[in-house]
Formats: structure tokens, C-alpha cells, sequence
């Protein structure tokens, strides 16, 4: 079966024909790959045809497909069983790794995904603080979390609707969202508002494009999250082992309350953490009041994948290869965006952060939301339909920044000159 009759196919099992939405390739002219294996830095669709992968499953391979080690592992551990729900030494083992290398983090609680450890994040800083309201920054993508849906409201700073139906106005209205690099704007909402409980951020917002802010903004954030008595989340999901080992925390040298990640942490298994100060942590279940729990929690498969990758990159000169994998790339990039079809693209730009690219547009600096060109769709369809025909797989949205990996080599970057220009 072709790509396109399978989609038709799932579309009558599942809602649009996908399991998570932007997979889905809505307000684009193609449809979506049906991916049958993954190695490295390609992958191949059911018509057996190979695409130079960006998207790497949205992050969380950074090892690239299919990683030899991180197989062995996954293997070695399937042949003790995968599911306990019971103690066992292998979240230790992850546990005990992460906490070692990151001061910040005293202890650890695993869940199934960065929504899951949002949500318990929002939950903890509550019961902490014994607050109710959440600083969010427009443009920061949390997961789907109901007080996470909502977009910016009219009127006051702060007020908020919800972005998603479902959502009831009292979950909207316990969540406040600013916008990013405005400190003022954060300043207001704090003499406004009482009881906030906690203030959440992508430190590099890199789910609405990439939208890398200023460290003296990001040393405000928390400056004043501190002085009102609200916790600081750093939410991490992404870019927690992407952009350095210890995340945007151990980049900025800012030190948040509590932070979430997600992602890289199970190697490509579904695996959620959140990670905070012990006096903060103890506030979980079963030593103290705030509940949280998860039958498939600290899966031992995910925890041994999670373990492996995280243990290669570790290792020394790790994350420069990859920062210089991404320059690389990024100059085929915008070299092939200036010839192609006599400069067909040449208004594109891609910004680059550690080993995360997003292709937009514009020329210009941005680090808010408002700042992004609106009529991305449109500008992506052309652009996405050449780079697929020539089997090269961007995230399948414009609003979606390109993923990195160690398989990322030069032979991939010389292949995808060949394909470009081919
Ligand atoms: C991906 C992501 C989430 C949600 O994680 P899921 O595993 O998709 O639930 C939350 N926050 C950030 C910053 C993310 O990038």
C-alpha cells in the first residue's frame, strides 16, 4: 500500500488519521509519510523511499535512529521482562546519573511523557506554595496539559483563554500568559496579580520556531519569579541534553525550582521527569500531600534506552560536534536556498541554536510570537513539497524546528548536497 492510500485507510480508524496532530501534515499540500524503518539519519516510507530525517521523532533522538548501543540495551532489557510496577534498580541507575552530574536536581520522579511532567510540575509548585496562579509566556508550548492550552486573552496583562475546546474558563483564568522579552510586561503582571504560584518557561523557546531569548531577560524571569514568592519551571523537555548535558540550566547558570524534561531522557522511549531541590520533591506522594502516580512509570526498557543515551552523550566534545554538524548544515542550507530555482527561497533564513535549526522566512531577529512572519503555511508548502521530493523530511510543520543528531555526519551532510542539488 502507498502512503496515500494508507492515510486514507487510518483516517477511517483514527481521528484525522494520525496520533498526535502535527504529524498529520494539516495546512499542507502533501501527505503524510508512512515511516517503516529508521536507521541513523534516515528514514524509509512504506514505498520504500529514503528521506535525510530533521525531525528525529521531534528530539528525543539525538543519537540518531535506531542507535547500535541503545539497541542492545533495549534488547538486553526486553529479555527481563518490560513492565514491573514494582521497584527496580534501573530508574535508580537513571536517577542516580542525572542527579550525580546536575547540582541543581536532588532527586527525580519519572513519568510517561513531557505533558505528564508538566502537569505534575504545575501540581508541585501549587502545593508548595499553597498559590493557585501559573506565569505563562505566549509561544511556549508546555504539552497538552488543560492550563497549558490557552492563548492571550483581551484586556488586562495576564488574562488568558483557552486555545483548545474543552477547556472550562476557571482553568483558563488560573493561568496568566505574557509575552516573551518583555520584562515589563512580567513586572506588570506580578503588581497585578497575587497569588502565583509559579512562573513556567521554556528557557529556549523552540516550539514556535526557535526563538532563543536574552540571558539578562532570562536572569530577570527568575530575578522577580524569586522576589514575588513564585517557583521558578524550567521547562526542559526539549531542550534538557540537547543543548548542553544540564539543559538551558546549566547554559544560563540559572538555577530553576523545579524543572521538567521529556524527550532525549528515554532515548526514544516514553519517558517524562520532573526533577527538583529535595525539600521541593518531597512534597510528591507518598511523603507528602501532592498526588501523583503512573502504572507504566519508570518503564525498565525506557529507563535502560534513557540510561544508555544519556551516558553516550556525556562523553567528552559531545554537544561541539554536533553545534558544528548543525553550522555545517545550516550553510548547505542557505547556500542551496540562494541557487535554487533562481533564488526561489533566498528570503529564507535558518537560525541556528546548539543543535536545534528552525527555517523561516525572515531575515530579521525574533523572540516573540508577534515577531514571526504570519503567512508561514503558505511559504512552507513550496519549499517542504521540493525538499520531500528530493527526500529530504523536515518537520512537517513550519512552525517546528529541525532536530540534529550524532548521525548527522559529514556523509549525511555530503548526501544532502548531492540530493539538494541533484
Ligand atoms: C514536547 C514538549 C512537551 C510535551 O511533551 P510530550 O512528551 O509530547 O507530552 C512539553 N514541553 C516542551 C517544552 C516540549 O517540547
Amino acid at each position: 500500500m502507498n502512503n496515500n492510500e494508507l492515510f486514507e485507510k487510518v483516517k477511517q480508524v483514527t481521528p484525522g488519521g494520525v496520533h498526535s496532530p502535527v504529524r498529520s501534515f494539516k495546512g499542507l499540500d502533501e501527505n503524510p509519510r508512512f515511516i517503516k524503518e529508521a536507521h541513523g539519519a534516515i528514514i524509509t516510507d512504506e514505498e520504500g523511499k529514503e528521506y535525510i530525517d530533521y525531525c528525529m521523532s521531534f528530539g528525543p533522538l539525538i543519537l540518531g535512529h535506531s542507535h547500535p548501543q541503545v539497541r542492545e540495551k533495549i534488547i538486553e532489557s526486553v529479555n527481563r521482562g518490560w513492565s514491573f510496577g514494582a521497584c527496580e534498580k534501573y530508574s535508580y541507575d537513571l536517577a542516580k546519573f542525572i542527579t550525580d552530574k546536575l547540582d541543581f536536581v536532588d532527586q527525580i520522579r519519572f513519568v510517561n511523557s513531557g505533558t505528564e511532567a508538566v502537569m505534575t510540575a504545575l501540581r508541585l509548585c501549587r502545593g508548595v506554595t499553597g498559590k493557585s496562579k501559573i506565569i505563562k509566556f505566549n509561544g511556549c508550548y508546555h504539552g497538552h496539559v488543560d492550563s497549558m492550552l490557552i492563548k492571550a486573552g483581551s484586556g488586562l496583562a495576564g488574562t488568558a483563554e483557552a486555545s483548545s475546546s474543552g477547556i472550562t474558563p476557571n482553568c483558563a483564568a488560573d493561568t496568566l500568559i505574557i509575552e516573551l522579552n518583555d520584562i515589563e510586561e512580567l513586572k506588570k503582571c506580578f503588581a497585578d496579580q497575587k497569588d502565583i504560584a509559579g512562573v513556567i518557561i521554556e528557557p529556549l523557546p523552540a516550539n514556535n520556531g526557535l526563538m532563543p531569548q536574552e540571558l539578562n531577560y532570562l536572569k530577570e524571569v527568575a530575578k522577580l519569579s524569586k522576589e514575588n514568592g513564585a517557583l521558578l519551571i524550567f521547562d526542559e523537555v526539549i531542550s534538557g541534553f540537547r543543548v548542553s548535558f544540564g539543559g538551558m540550566a546549566e547554559v544560563t547558570g540559572i538555577t530553576p525550582d523545579i524543572v521538567t524534561y521529556g524527550k532525549i531522557i528515554g532515548g526514544g522511549m516514553p519517558v517524562g521527569a520532573i526533577g527538583a531541590r529535595k525539600d521541593i520533591m518531597e512534597h510528591l506522594a507518598p511523603i507528602g500531600n501532592v498526588y501523583q502516580a503512573g502504572t507504566l512509570s519508570a518503564n525498565p526498557v525506557a529507563m535502560c534506552a534513557g540510561l544508555e543515551t544519556l551516558k553516550i552523550i556525556a562523553g567528552e566534545g559531545f554537544y561541539e560536534c554536533l553545534e558544528v554538524q548543525n553550522k555545517k548544515n545550516r550553510d548547505v542550507f542557505m547556500k542551496w536556498f540562494q541557487e535554487y530555482n533562481e533564488g526561489e527561497f533566498r528570503d529564507y533564513n535558518i537560525i541556528t541554536d546548539s543543535s536545534l535549526f528552525w527555517a523561516v522566512p525572515s531575515k530579521d531577529p525574533i523572540k516573540q510570537i508577534g515577531e514571526i512572519p504570519t503567512n508561514l503555511f503558505e511559504r512552507f508548502n513550496p519549499l517542504q513539497k521540493v525538499l520531500l521530493a528530493k527526500g529530504v523530511y523536515l518537520s512537517p510543520n513550519p512552525y517546528e524546528v529541525g532536530f540534529m543528531s550524532l548521525a548527522h555526519d559529514d556523509k549525511i551532510l555530503g548526501r544532502l548536497e548531492e540530493q539538494l542539488w541533484n
